[in-house]
């Protein structure tokens, strides 16, 4: 391994002072919320506004066979209440929104304050009711990341309607799928949506998809770029509705347990799950963790680059930020747009304090060089965040020192749809940090390492296996929607007794806890196991490679051979003896048994709209089974996987 990646970096003088915890607050923090969960979400759960007071907090099973997950069951809330009117009355003038559209140089950004937000969500609630969608109703919302986007999630929460937010570069077959997977009343939809210069027709395509569905779906359309759209007899105008809309509508009380949302996850595993997460230890849950994980302080401009059809949406653009009365961006945009200085672009132009992005993106805008960061002024940065996938430690440290000018801490947070928010990350003021690793737990999670055959517990450290979760927190997902027994087969069904993540986990010398990616993504070579995630980071350390993805396929011999593919940073040209230098380079960084067998050059790689890469689709390919590729509908752009056939490296 080079020096680099050992190197490790204890929290600076500056982010330990101004944390909400440093090391030994953490330890007491954590050791409460293990030892005495009612005690500690007792008081936490008071971080937020309840109708009627919860008087029991935690009563939770992962009894097999009897998985019941409920948290302040008996208190009441509105969550939309939480996180507009509550703020209303102390800080009505403080932005809460920040919208940033995707062409700079056509479009004026946005600032909404909480007053005007209120003032939205209530007139958005209005339309809602006169469209006949009360508590309990199902609204799928598939628009671009425009204000009313958030004013749409909002608005449910304010009557007690669930949304299903469905991702806007989903087809019209996804689409359909999701509104009757979750039989939605209404979709409410947009025009057109931008996104890197180029206009997807949302309208045309939640046309498509309400062919297959029931005539009584009605769609509510915003217009965003004013694009010519056919209209239907379902078809009701937002913009014509809103101006006739009631400016104030009452919040409705709901059960902490009730429905908040239904999100499918991203797919990269298989067919999506409709992930239903409830009311008051979600709001908990996402408003705690963003104000300890990304160490927010009053005044502070957080943003978080995802779209809100991610969880991560859900958490931390509109929902953990508000519930904090921060001001929270949400950008329009791709990181390549106009240039691959966006992103900094946005930084300065807002004065950002606390960005957070994914693995896949800042592994792209480092393929385009430093110029792109260092013309801009980021002096406003105090902390960095990853989310998505483990972050290569190359990655984390042009992060680190590129964008972050060794200032910045990086919170590396591990979690899942599911969770709802933060499972494993550092703090910033409390934890050394380790590039490319998660770490430690937030509070109330209880991580273990289970030995994959066994099932059992492994204990000490130095020690690899899965990772699972041996007792219940209040952002955990409640049910798949619909069915409960997928729910308790899939998180609770391989290992009795805890929730099943899914990925794999060693904890190191010092009893730090690294994510090594998918259990489906350890391969075997000859006997030695090993995290695809690990040659991965090896070869994205080489100079020459922007990205890579590495998986198993049978070999006669070795049981499983490795399967590399590499994608090159941009003018670099593949050659063989690039090929035979990377395979050396792989065999000096890690060992002979971490050679790749066949490395082929990948001019792109399949990912999910999210980002992830999809090892399944390449595991076919690797394989040389690719006439069934399986589930490809949430692939961001299919055409890579064609060319990933054609040049193909095992053609046995
Ligand atoms: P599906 O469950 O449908 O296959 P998905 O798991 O990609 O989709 P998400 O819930 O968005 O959908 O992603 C959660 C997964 O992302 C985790 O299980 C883990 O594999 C990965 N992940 C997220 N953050 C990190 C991180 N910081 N380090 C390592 N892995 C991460
Ligand atoms: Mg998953």
């Amino acid at each position: 391994m080079s020096a680099t990646k050992s190197k490790t970096y204890p929290p600076t003088a500056a982010a330990a002072k101004r944390a909400h915890v440093d090391a030994a607050g953490y330890d007491k923090m954590y050791a409460h919320s293990i030892n005495d969960p009612d005690g500690f979400w007792g008081e936490h759960g008071k971080r937020i506004d309840w109708i009627k007071p919860f008087t029991t907090v935690k009563n939770t099973s992962f009894e097999p066979g009897n998985i019941d997950i409920k948290w302040f069951e008996d208190g009441t809330l509105n969550v939309s209440a939480n996180c507009v009117d509550r703020h209303v009355e102390t800080r009505g003038d403080q932005v809460a929104i920040i919208w940033e559209p995707d062409d700079p140089n056509t479009t004026e950004s946005l600032h909404i304050t909480y007053r005007e937000l209120q003032t939205h969500v209530c007139k958005m609630a209005n339309v809602l009711q006169t469209l006949g969608v009360t508590k309990g109703d199902r609204v799928v919302i598939y628009m671009p990341m425009v204000p009313e986007a958030a004013y749409a999630m909002l608005a449910c929460t304010r009557i007690g309607a669930v949304h299903s937010i469905v991702f806007a570069g989903f087809s019209p077959d996804a689409l359909g799928a999701r509104i009757n997977g979750c039989d939605a009343k209404v979709v409410i939809t947009a025009d057109h949506a931008p996104r890197g210069g180029k206009a997807t027709p949302l309208k045309s395509n939640a046309d498509a998809a309400l062919l297959r569905c029931k005539d009584s779906v009605k769609c509510l359309v915003v217009k965003r770029t004013g694009g010519q759209t056919t209209w239907t007899d379902r078809d009701y105008s937002y913009n014509d509705m809103v101006l006739e809309a009631d400016d104030y509508q009452q919040p409705v009380e709901m059960a902490a347990e009730d429905p908040l949302f239904i999100l499918y996850t991203s797919g990269s595993t298989g067919q999506p799950k409709g992930v239903v997460h409830t009311t008051g230890g979600y709001l908990v849950y996402a408003a705690m963790t963003h104000e300890y994980t990304f160490d927010y302080h009053e005044g502070d401009v957080f943003w978080c680059t995802a779209d809100v059809g991610w969880v991560t949406g859900h958490s931390y653009i509109v929902y953990g930020p508000l519930a904090n009365g921060a001001t929270t961006i949400m950008f329009e945009g791709v990181p390549t747009y106009p240039d691959p200085g966006r992103f900094w672009d946005v930084c300065a132009k807002h004065k950002v304090n606390q960005f957070y992005t994914a693995p896949t993106a800042i592994r792209a805008l480092m393929a385009h060089g430093n110029d792109w960061v260092e013309k801009h002024d980021l002096s406003d940065l105090k902390l960095l965040g990853s989310v998505g996938e483990p972050i290569n430690p190359e990655a984390w440290n042009w992060y680190y020192n590129v964008v972050g000018k060794g200032n910045c801490p990086i919170v590396d947070t591990f979690w899942q749809t599911e969770t709802g928010g933060h499972m494993l990350t550092p703090l910033p003021g409390a934890t050394t940090l380790k590039p490319g690793a998660a770490q430690v737990p937030f509070f109330g999670v209880l991580p273990v390492v289970l030995d994959p055959q066994s099932g059992e517990e492994v204990h000490g450290n130095d020690v690899s296996g899965v990772l699972c979760i041996k007792d219940s927190w209040p952002g955990q997902m409640r049910t798949i929607w619909g069915d409960h027994e997928r729910f308790e087969t899939t998180y609770f069904g391989d290992y009795a007794g805890y929730y099943f993540s899914g990925d794999g986990c060693k904890r190191d010398a010092d009893g730090d806890l690294w994510v090594t990616g998918r259990v489906d993504d350890v391969i075997n070579v000859s006997g030695h196991r090993m995290g695809t995630a690990e040659v991965e980071s090896a070869l994205v350390a080489h100079v020459a490679v922007a990205e890579a993805a590495v998986v198993g396929y049978p070999h006669d011999i070795k049981g499983q051979g490795i399967y590399a593919y590499v994608t090159l940073m941009n003018g670099i040209d593949p050659t063989d003896e690039l090929r035979a230098e990377l395979n050396k380079w792989v065999r000096s960084e890690i060992g002979p048994i971490a050679k790749p067998d066949l490395l082929q050059w990948a001019p792109g790689l399949p990912k999910t709209r999210s980002g992830k890469i999809m090892r399944r689709i390449l595991r076919k390919i690797a394989e040389n089974d690719f006439d069934t590729l399986g589930d490809t509908s949430t692939l961001a752009d299919p055409s890579v996987v064609e060319d990933l056939v054609e040049n193909r490296m095992n053609r046995s």
